[in-house]
This record gives C-alpha cells, structure tokens and sequence, in this order.
C-alpha cells in the first residue's frame, strides 16, 4: 500500500484505539484510495488524509432530562462538525443507547464522502446523543429534545450546521428539536433543521426519500445488468423510515420486500410487504416505541424467528437497511451459498469489513455502498434547505424528478470513478474516490487550515 496512506491509517489506529466504528469507516474508505494518492503527490505534501480524518470540531454536551414520574436522567449529547470544505456541515441526529464518540465519528466521516457524491453543497457532520428512547412518553421524549436543543442550539443554523433523524429521531423528534430552537432563536429559521413536517417547512419527499433513493439506484443496477425489478424479492432489515420507503417503491414498481427484522429479530412474509396496510403498520410499529417486529408477525401471521438475522433467506436482492455491522461473514457466506446476485447496502457501514471484503471477491456478486445508496435522504434534506432559503415549496413530482436525477448521477459518477482509475466497475471504491475527489479539491482550493 501507498506509504503516505498507510501512515495515516496506521495513526488513526493507534491515536483512536478505543473507536473501533471509525477506525473500521477510515480502513474502509481509504483502501479505495491507493490509486488517488498515486496520482496525486501534493495531497501529501499537504497531509490532506491526515485532516480528513480529524473533525474540524466536535461538541460534547450534558442532557439532562425529567420523565414523568419526576425523575431526572443525565445523558450526553454530541454534534462532530467533520469537514466543512463544500457547505454546512450536514447529517442526522442519532438517538440510541449504544452512541459514542466512535459512532458519531464513524458516522460523521461517512457522511463527508455521502454528502460530497450528492453533488450538493453540504459538508459532513453527525450528532446524537445515548437517550433510548424505547419505551419513553411523548412527554417524555419532548422533554428531552427540548433539554438536548438547549444545549445544541449555540452551534448550529442554516449556514452552519444543519441536523436532520437519524435512527431514533424522526418526524417528531425534528418538531419538538425545531420548536425549542425557535423558542430560543427568536426567529423562524427553518433551515436550521431538514426532515420537518410539510406544515413547517419540510419538504415533500423527504420522509420517503432514502427508501425511495435506494431503489432508484438498485435500477441502475439491474439496468446495467441486462436485468429489471419486476417480480424481484428483496431481504430488508428494520422497520423505520428507510425499510418503509424501500418496502413502498419496491412494491410500487412491482418488486417485493420479504423480511423485517428489529432487536428481537426478524419476520418472513413471502407475500411481500406490499398492501397499503401492511406499510402503514410499519409506522405504527415504529410510533408505537416498542421496537419489537414480532408485533408485525402476529398481526398478519406471518413467521417470526426470535435472535435471528434475514440473511440467510433465499431472495434476489439483500438490502441490509437497519444498522452498522449488521452483516457479519457467517451471514456473507450464507448470501453467497443462496446464490444471491445484489447485495445493495442501505444502512450506514451494514457490512463488517472482512465480509465486504469477501463478498467483493466473489464473482457473482454486485456490491453496492450505502454512502452511495442511501444519499438519497440528504439529498433530499439539501432539497429542504433550498426550498427553505427560497421560502417555497416545491411539488412532489418536483422533488421525486430531482431525487431520482441526483441518484442516477451519482451511480454513474461511481462506475466512471472506478473506470478512471482502472478499477473496473466497482461500485464501492467508484463511490469513494468520487465523493473523496471533490471534497479533495475543494480542501486544496482553500488553503492549509
Ligand atoms: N441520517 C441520514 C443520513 O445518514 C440523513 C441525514 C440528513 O438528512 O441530513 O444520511
């Protein structure tokens, strides 16, 4: 490997030893990398990987909170400012027992490549906070949005930073979070959040749009295969909003998503989730703050299989749509021995990175990354913020026509990467060296700092 590159891997190692989640994002990214770095010596000159991998900030702030019976809880709270080179730092928030500072990074340093491949002007940022919020009030999760923007509040705004849900933080979670900072700003600046309830600003789309984004660029795939969607059945993970927007356009265009899973495990509908009232319950599941997808089992009768994964279901397409490492290698080998061809990653980093690596090797697979297949959602979020700067909105076809335009350049811009390089086609480093390229240029434009 390139000495300058795996000299800065090396450091990340050592000086991050405790951040597992953003070593394995750094390795990931950078393996892509060699041939750039080839090719370009001044990156070196100027340590451009070595300040890629350190955010320009990171806050890390007390949340604390008072639930309904009266007692008060203490959480931390995060917001990692990664790179700021090409606009507002831009991503979601994260509400989940297991956030740290290494999944804030990892998730940070994804989302700088992500946002960079949407060809929009927004850099890469992330925040979140350990507040679980299984089981909580509404009150309850009021409060503590509340509690959590108080702290926020002094470090965002819409040419700044601009956080939008993530796992834990939806539609809900935006009002609650936009309504606290109002109060606090004394303004109505909503582009200080994307994700918002159309009544506010939000756009139309964006609640459906990494769902819908992602099938928009399995199309190219199959496209470029000879191969079309019709008739294909797909294995999800979760039930939030990316596996319900995924589960509507996939039936929509004929296909059909055959698995669910959640912490307690996964189902298996053979029919598909495709009537409009089995997608609804999904958002009932989801509101109902139980995190459990038996529920879904019972009310249709379909199989539940308690602790277990979906990966070894026999379907045409996998799209691990739920969480990082979501996908170890047993699950890998399982893929390959069922013969599947598309494995389309939807989460952030589903796939640990030796069962990327050897589902990469194998010859009848296509990979694809999430930072490319799930751009749709902060596509869509940059969507918001130019409606919100214009003060109108836009109409859905509107905002679909740019959704779909924006994936399809992006699975392009990806396969031309790859080719330039002459890495053939390859989906994953085409998605690395394209989102890396234009932050690069842009960091070198703009000085040493
Ligand atoms: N959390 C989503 C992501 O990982 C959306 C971020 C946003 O819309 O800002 O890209």
């Amino acid at each position: 490997m390139n000495a300058y590159l795996a000299s800065v891997i090396e450091n990340v190692k050592t000086k991050y030893a405790n951040e597992p989640e953003f070593i394995q994002t750094v390795e990931e990214v950078f393996s892509s990398l060699e041939p750039v770095i080839e090719r370009h010596p001044e990156y070196e000159k100027a340590d451009l990987l070595g300040r890629m991998v350190e955010p320009e900030r990171t806050f890390i702030f007390r949340v604390t909170w008072e639930d309904d019976k009266g007692n008060w809880h203490t959480n931390t709270g995060y917001r990692t400012q990664f790179n700021g080179a090409i606009g507002p730092y831009k991503g979601g928030l994260r509400f989940k027992k297991d956030v740290n500072l290494s999944i804030m990074k990892f998730l940070g340093f994804e989302q700088i490549f992500k946002n960079s491949l949407t060809g929009l002007p927004i850099g890469g940022g992330k925040g979140g906070s350990d507040f679980d919020p299984t089981g909580k009030s509404d009150r309850e999760i009021m409060r503590f949005c509340q509690s959590f923007m108080q702290a926020l509040y002094r470090y965002i705004g819409p040419d700044v930073d601009v956080p939008a849900g993530d796992i834990g933080v939806g539609s809900r979670e935006i009002g609650y979070l936009y309504g606290e900072y109002r109060r606090l700003k004394g303004a109505f600046e909503n582009g200080v959040l994307t994700g918002k309830g159309f009544a506010y600003g939000g756009s139309l789309v964006r609640p459906q749009a990494t769902g819908y984004g992602s099938v928009y660029y399995l199309e190219n795939v199959l496209k470029h295969e000879g191969d079309s969607i019709q008739g294909k059945t797909i294995a999800c993970a979760g039930f939030g909003n990316v596996t319900w927007g995924i589960c509507q356009k996939a039936a929509e265009l004929g296909a059909r998503v055959v698995t669910l899973s959640g912490p307690d495990g996964y189902i298996h509908d053979p029919d598909g989730v495709i009537t409009p009232e089995k997608i609804a319950y999904l958002v009932e599941m989801r509101n109902s703050g139980r995190n459990k997808v038996q529920d879904y089992a019972d009310k249709f009768g379909v199989q539940f299989f308690p602790g277990e994964k979906p990966w070894g279901v026999k379907v045409d397409v996998v799209m691990p749509s739920a969480m990082e490492n979501d996908v170890h290698m047993e699950h890998a080998k399982q893929i390959v021995s069922n013969g599947i061809k598309y494995y389309i990653e939807v989460a952030n980093m589903p796939t640990t990175n030796d069962a990327l690596q050897f589902l990469l090797a194998q010859p009848g697979v296509i990979v694809a990354p999430s930072k490319a297949v799930n751009a749709g959602g902060v596509a869509t979020s940059a969507l918001e913020m130019a409606q919100n700067s214009e003060r109108l909105s836009w109409t859905e076809e509107e905002v679909d026509r740019q959704l779909r335009h924006i994936m399809d350049t992006i699975y392009q811009m990806s396969v031309d990467a790859a080719a330039e390089y002459g890495l053939g086609y390859n989906l994953v480093a085409g998605a690395n060296i394209a989102g890396f390229l234009r932050v690069a240029e842009a960091m070198m434009a703009q000085g040493v700092f």
